[in-house]
């Protein structure tokens, strides 16, 4: 049995309490989080599953961008097979953060084509997006413990399955990213350098640790995806001791941590941006290593003549790599990281 919202009247989400819901509940709870120029409301819902016994609170969400959609549905699912008898403490899931990206299948807001990940802390009174970032940082993700943001290659690239945290200062806080990013699981464990406006600084502001996760994306939601995620939620789950059982401590294939901002590493986007508008041809795939200098593709016009090559700028492997073909000028083509062996 799926539970029914609270009501069809949306409150504030300024008036979420996790602590004040009580023991043993699986609820879904739907909230208003903001108002666009046109004057349309827009919500959000919290799946809440209250354990029997106390324990800390977990938030996980999908959908910060609207194209992306393995994490909405590992959340939806993973809503109908917890019970709250066997768990301790509270976990929330957010299926999707961001509803007006995700009506109109965008990485960025149907209103401001602001990016949700570049926008924290956002603002009350701002722009729809910022609306969002402010209200969920405020009034939810403040409130958790333990934190995870499930994103994708979303529809124009395409990624190998990661988990990563950001090299954040308080040694616990690093500590527990660390284990939580190896216990969520993935073929590559990534500690990078952490960057503005994302909602895992927005964590590292409030001191909670936070991981985020990455998959295959193409505008799609392959089975083997939303497995793995619910897998990574459930062993995020039981690391955290809010479910009996294992999890994963060592990284099954890759593990790597650099905190030089100056590398921008783990910044997808600036990593091989195209160097003008055409049709890329690339010449990797996902894991592929390649050297410094090596051709990642190159960049053609209608009849095939080449603008321009594009070379990796270090040796590595390839971890994302472009999907949607058509590229305009610094759309993000490939993103090779170094010391994978
Ligand atoms: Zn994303």
């Amino acid at each position: 049995m799926i539970p029914q919202s609270n009501s069809l009247i949306h409150l504030p989400l300024s008036g979420f309490n996790a602590q004040s819901i009580p023991p043993c509940q699986k609820l879904i709870l739907d909230f208003e989080i903001g108002s666009a120029p046109d004057g349309t409301k827009w919500s959000i819902s919290i799946l809440v599953v209250k354990g029997e016994k106390a324990g800390p609170i977990f938030l996980v969400n999908g959908g910060t961008h609207g194209d992306e959609y393995e994490g909405p549905i590992a959340i939806q699912e993973m809503f109908q097979t917890l019970d709250p008898s066997h768990v301790r403490g509270t976990w929330l899931g957010i299926p999707v953060l961001n509803e007006p990206a995700l009506r109109i299948h965008s990485r960025v807001g149907r209103y401001d084509q602001q990016d949700l990940a570049r926008t924290f802390p956002g603002q009350a009174k701002g722009t729809l997006t910022e609306q969002i970032a402010h209200g969920f940082g405020q009034n939810v993700l403040k409130q958790a413990d333990y934190y995870a943001d499930l994103h994708s290659a979303g529809s124009s690239l395409r990624m190998v399955f990661l988990s990563g945290y950001g090299v954040v200062d308080n040694q616990e806080v690093l500590n527990t990213q660390r284990r939580m990013a190896l216990a969520f699981g993935g073929d590559l464990i990534w500690g990078t350098p952490l960057y503005p406006g994302r909602t895992i600084s927005q964590a590292a502001e409030f001191g909670i640790p936070a991981i985020y996760a990455e998959t295959h994306g193409t505008g799609g939601a392959r089975r083997q995806d939303i497995d793995r995620y619910r897998e990574g939620i459930q062993n995020l789950m039981r690391f955290l001791g809010m479910l009996e059982g294992p999890y994963p401590t060592r990284p099954a294939r890759f593990f790597r941590e650099s905190g030089d901002v100056n590398q921008q590493e783990g910044y997808l986007q600036l990593d091989h941006p195209s160097p003008c508008r055409g049709l890329f041809v690339p010449q990797v795939d996902l894991w592929d290593e390649v050297v410094s200098g090596q051709p990642i593709g190159n960049i053609v016009d209608a009849a095939g003549r080449i603008f321009a090559t594009v070379r990796s700028r270090r040796s590595g492997r390839i971890i994302l790599v472009r999907h949607a073909l058509s590229v305009n000028e610094n759309d993000p083509l490939a993103v090779v990281v170094e010391g994978l062996e």
